[in-house]
């Protein structure tokens, strides 16, 4: 059945000749935080003829929020997909819509389907077998190629061919040679004022205007995928941000603005804008932030603008790993911070990795004693969470050729970890060592992931979940006793 929503700023139109599906192989609630799949919403719509309409992971089969339209009445189907385990989910909601995921099997009359994100710009490959093209770059730089593409074709094959000539699409055994294309200008590039508000699901951080001050990130560790495809680091000037700000907050009803970016506070203009925030009167929720870009003060003004939580991702104790992985940090600068996070009573979220390349047991071991220090310096248990993710070698990072620890080896590590932690601070959370594994495993196999692609929407997502894990159990039980 379909679902309904309530909210504001939804677009609707009369007359369009090009009807696009955006497809967010997510919950509306995911697609509500997303900023990357408002900008194309708005801009697309802004243009004459054109009627994009949102789509999420709600139903079987999906409908589209606006109409309530089936994906196959589109002629377009773009489909953000924000990591691998998305690529299943996509080949379901295809499968249930009565389009055939395999694009060898579609026929002309089928809509065109193209996929972006993160994941597929940093490698195509994966979905040489569904998708008709592939956007590697920033959406904003396919909107104005694949409208005229389509205006300008009276077929589907006929808008691929004239697709090929856009830089950043990847067509396959056409063009699969295209590079990654960001937008240059951030400051003159398009930001959604009016956005869409809900009026019954809130998004994780509450009701809030997104606002991107800044994108990419110029610290490129060398694991990290977004920091690899998203470069230079660029910034709206203060002057722009203080206008969406005003109009934002205004047009939206909203009293919270939600900093969108991967190093907020990269510049002076970081401390700048949360004074503003600050200054009228508003809050602010505040993504995690690289360690050597905090001070007392910051998290004083972080205090001021609401914010509850401060979130680092140390990523690993051990210098000689931080240096392995490019990103690295002092002790005392830790500490330094935990001390001003008690000072003014906020809370402090840890993000480590583990399973890095040429990792010792001792050296998860250090994660507990680190945490250990922290917890000794905030005081209240509770207030602290640490998060612990598994290294997933990534494409296009420094270590994309690393090789992923073992199973075995990172449920061992993720158990022993979860106990220890578990005594010393309010909340463990561990990723799925399941999930890193497809992700890595998509990757690898290149093209021929459509075999594990297939096999996982087949099962669907919990039972193979379960399947993998049981697997990885089977293999581990026994063995913990050895880590102590
Ligand atoms: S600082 Fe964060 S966002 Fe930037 S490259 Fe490193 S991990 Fe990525």
């Amino acid at each position: 059945m379909r679902a309904r929503y309530r909210e504001v700023n939804t677009v609707y139109k009369r007359r369009y000749a090009i009807r696009i599906a955006l497809l967010h192989p997510s919950t509306y609630q995911a697609s509500l935080t997303s900023l990357g799949y408002q900008i194309l919403y708005y801009m697309l719509n802004a243009l004459p003829g054109v009627f994009a309409e949102r789509v999420v992971n709600d139903s079987s089969p999906p409908r589209s929020i606006e109409t309530g339209s089936p994906l196959a009445n589109f002629d377009v189907i773009l489909v953000s997909a924000a990591f691998e385990l998305d690529y299943p989910v996509v080949y379901s909601l295809l499968a249930s819509s009565g389009i055939n995921p395999r694009r060898e099997r579609r026929e002309q009359e089928d809509p065109l389907i193209i996929v972006g994100g993160p994941s597929p710009t940093a490698n195509p490959q994966p979905l040489y077998h569904i998708a008709d093209a592939v956007f590697r770059g920033e959406g904003e730089k396919l909107v104005e190629p694949l409208v005229e593409a389509l205006a300008s074709s009276s077929s589907k094959k006929k808008a691929l061919e004239a697709l090929a000539s856009a830089e950043g699409v990847w067509i396959p055994d056409l063009k699969e040679d295209a590079r990654i294309v960001v937008v240059e200008d951030l400051d003159s590039s398009f930001h959604p004022i009016r956005q869409i508000q809900s009026l019954d699901v809130e998004p994780v951080w509450g009701k809030s205007l997104l606002l991107e001050p800044s994108r990419g990130c110029d610290k490129r560790c060398f694991f990290c995928l977004e920091g690899a495809i998203s470069k230079p680091r660029r910034e709206r000037s203060l002057s722009t941000l203080k206008r969406i700000i005003d109009e934002g907050v205004s047009v939206n009803c909203v009293n919270k603005v939600a900093i969108y970016a991967l190093r907020p506070f990269g510049s002076p203009q970081g401390q700048k804008l949360l004074e503003y925030i600050i200054e009228r009167g508003l809050e602010a929720s505040i993504p995690s932030v690289l360690l050597e870009d905090l001070d007392e003060h910051l998290i004083e003004l972080m205090k001021k603008a609401g914010q509850k939580t401060v979130t680092i991702a140390p990523e690993t104790p051990v210098r000689a790993l931080q240096n392995r992985i490019g990103k690295t940090y002092a002790r005392e600068k830790l500490l330094e911070i935990a001390r001003a996070v008690r000072k003014h009573k906020l809370s402090l979220k840890l993000y480590y990795m583990i399973g890095l390349p040429g990792e010792s047991i001792e050296d998860v071991k250090a994660i507990v004693e680190e945490v250990k220090e922290v917890r000794n310096i905030v005081g209240d248990f509770q207030k602290i969470k640490v998060s612990i993710t598994p290294f997933i070698p990534k494409p296009l990072t420094v270590l994309s050729r690393a090789q992923m620890d073992s199973p075995t080896s990172l449920k061992l590590k993720t158990r022993m970890l979860k106990r220890q932690l578990s005594e010393v601070v309010g909340r463990v959370d561990v990723y799925r060592i399941s999930d890193a594994l497809v992700q890595y495993r998509i990757n690898k196999m290149g093209k021929s992931a459509i075999y594990l692609i297939e096999e996982l929407a087949r099962l669907g997502g919990t039972s193979w979940h379960l399947l993998v894990e049981q697997r990885i159990r089977k293999e581990t039980s026994g063995g913990l006793e050895e880590l102590g």
